[in-house]
């Protein structure tokens, strides 16, 4: 009877401790959902001014220019700089408001140079916030699901001084275009202070005609990033 009791004793204590450690677990969890959700808030002090905005929409403009898929209005432009600013990204939002070239004939052609629109216009907000930080350049970040730029992955380049990624590999030029600005392209552009947590030296640089290598010293020379810290 004795055992019994002892075994029922141990058992209980088990679930206890078991108990205990389920609703640490689950808190943990919970902390972890919440700092997510935090992060894809837009906060306060993220948001732009709007000279800022208006300098998105004129970057946008800009490298939409020469697209060959899309034309779109000043105030439809504007309506989409809205549509990514607050994080409403769904390219269907922007659809109503582009003229496609007529070459794009189903809907999902049409959907992706609606997704070209957006990551046009997110490439003007990365250009804006790299202008926050008084440092000119980006680091091109490439897209698993973009099949042309592999080799553009982790290029510096000057925002003024557009690259041609297909010259750059031996292949027939499309144009001198920033990352997420031509069609079928998902990759994005990086400030360098945000760059450089992710990205190691020796850097590759692209100097206005090829890529060279930089080292840390001469990035920081570039860009006078520790000083900024
Ligand atoms: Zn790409």
């Amino acid at each position: 009877m004795e055992i019994v009791i002892f075994y029922i004793i141990v058992a209980g204590l088990a679930i206890l401790i078991s108990m205990f450690f389920l609703y640490q677990l689950k808190k943990k969890e919970r902390i972890k959902i919440d700092e997510q959700q935090q992060k894809t808030e837009i906060k306060p002090e993220e948001c732009l001014e709007p000279e800022e905005e208006e300098l998105v929409f004129l970057y946008s403009k800009e490298m939409l220019r020469n697209s060959a898929n899309i034309k779109i209005s000043d105030d439809g432009l504007k309506k989409a700089v809205k549509f990514v600013f607050y994080k409403n990204e769904s390219s269907e939002n922007c659809e109503e408001e582009i003229i496609f070239a007529p070459h794009l004939k189903n809907d999902e052609e049409k959907k992706a140079a609606a997704t070209e629109l957006i990551n046009t216009i997110s490439a003007a907000l990365a250009r804006v916030n790299s202008e926050k930080t008084q440092c000119p350049y980006y680091f091109w970040n490439w897209a698993p699901s973009c099949k042309d730029h592999s080799h553009m992955h982790g290029t510096i380049i000057k925002w003024d001084c557009a690259a041609s990624p297909e010259l750059l590999s031996q292949k027939s030029f499309r144009g001198n275009y920033h990352p997420g600005t031509i069609y079928g392209c998902y990759c994005f552009a990086q400030t360098l202070p945000e760059g450089i947590k992710s990205f190691k030296p020796p850097y590759n640089y692209y100097d206005g005609k090829k890529i060279v290598t930089l080292s840390k010293k001469e990035l920081n020379k570039l860009c006078n990033i520790q000083k900024r810290k």
